[in-house]
């Protein structure tokens, strides 16, 4: 017995800790020696074997992450969903890596926008497809929204021409639920999951969702509801909630097209005829661009998130955030 109690407890907690160590150095062989035991591939993209059916969970790769958000909404724990976009990256331009490409090839449903938001993916994607990987095109379940007279400033830009189509379907809930209805009944004819129960769930989210930024886009006057973006990313925003489409630094659809010094003086005089209260930038707008016209026309200049989550992930807190910014800009 230890004379002094002191050294006693050091002691004993010595002991724990080799104990503890131990025990982690006995997990960390086992986790190894299984990880040896499955093929280095498919375990890099399935979730970890919690059950016995694990081995046969199916994976759906989504393209792009706010379309992932809702797919993980529906899909929860009865497949695995990936996202090939990072978070954060601009979803016009991204091209995916060998890796990518792999869980790509090995997807048992890929879930894409199309419209040719996957701009940089579109190889991949089409290699995936003649290798025989089934798809579900969101787009192919909503009333496509096209470029209208008016909208932005024409510029030649085969994407920005009146009557292009707009992939950013994201920016309607009510879009998405259809795409919601849609992609349950695939994955259960594709995949053999009911979802019915999620989907009806998700599909009264949405709707609710919808409800909720129609009340709060309410409180704006009329006459300031004018969005001048980034891109032109807000025009199913603008169809559904009652704004009027100004204009776009990027005059087009995509962030990849060409701004010209007449494009930028006739926005200058666009947002001075409008009286617009904001300008909205996104991701891809080149921010000196931006500060310029905001400068020169005396319109505050406000960061808006339409191409990735916010830190919960939540298709819900991304739409919610995007109707407060505009609300606090234009009123
Ligand atoms: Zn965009």
């Amino acid at each position: 017995m230890p004379a002094d109690p002191d050294q006693g407890a050091s002691i004993l907690r010595k002991g724990k800790t080799t104990m503890i160590r131990r025990i982690v150095v006995i997990l960390l062989i086992t986790a190894a020696l299984s990880a040896c035991a499955t093929p280095a591939g498919p375990a890099l993209i399935q979730a970890p074997p919690s059950s016995a059916a694990a081995s046969s969970t199916k994976t759906i790769v989504v393209t792009y992450s706010v379309l992932g958000s809702i797919v993980k909404d529906l899909v929860g724990d009865k497949a695995n969903v990936v996202v090939s976009m990072p978070n954060g990256q601009d979803p016009h331009e991204w091209e995916p890596s060998a890796k990518d490409i792999e869980v790509i090839m090995k997807a048992d449903l890929i879930v894409q926008n199309g419209l040719g938001l996957e701009g940089g993916m579109e190889k991949t994607l089409q290699q995936a497809h003649d290798a025989g990987v089934r798809f579900f095109t969101a787009s192919e379940h909503i009333t496509v929204r096209k470029v209208g007279e008016g909208e932005g400033l024409p510029s030649g830009d085969p994407d920005q021409a009146v009557g292009a189509e707009d992939p950013h379907l994201w920016m309607d809930p009510v879009d998405m639920k259809a795409v919601v209805e849609a992609l349950a009944a695939q994955i259960k004819t594709d995949l053999g999951i009911d979802l019915s129960d999620r989907a009806k769930d998700l599909e009264g989210r949405l709707d609710a969702l919808n409800q909720e930024v129609s009340d709060k886009v309410k409180s704006l006057a009329d006459a300031n509801r004018k969005l001048v973006t980034g891109h032109e990313s807000m025009g199913y925003f603008a169809q559904r909630f009652g704004f009027k489409l100004v204009g776009a630094i990027i005059p087009s659809i995509t962030t990849q097209a060409e701004v010209s010094a007449s494009d930028l003086a006739a926005l200058k005089k666009l947002i001075q005829d409008n009286q617009v209260k904001a300008i909205f930038t996104e991701l891809g707008t080149p921010p000196a661009v931006a500060e310029a016209i905001g400068q020169e026309t005396g319109v505050k200049v406000v960061e808006l998130t339409t191409h990735s989550l916010p830190a919960d992930g939540s298709y819900f807190t991304f739409l919610r955030n995007i109707a407060q910014v505009i609300v606090d800009g234009l009123k």
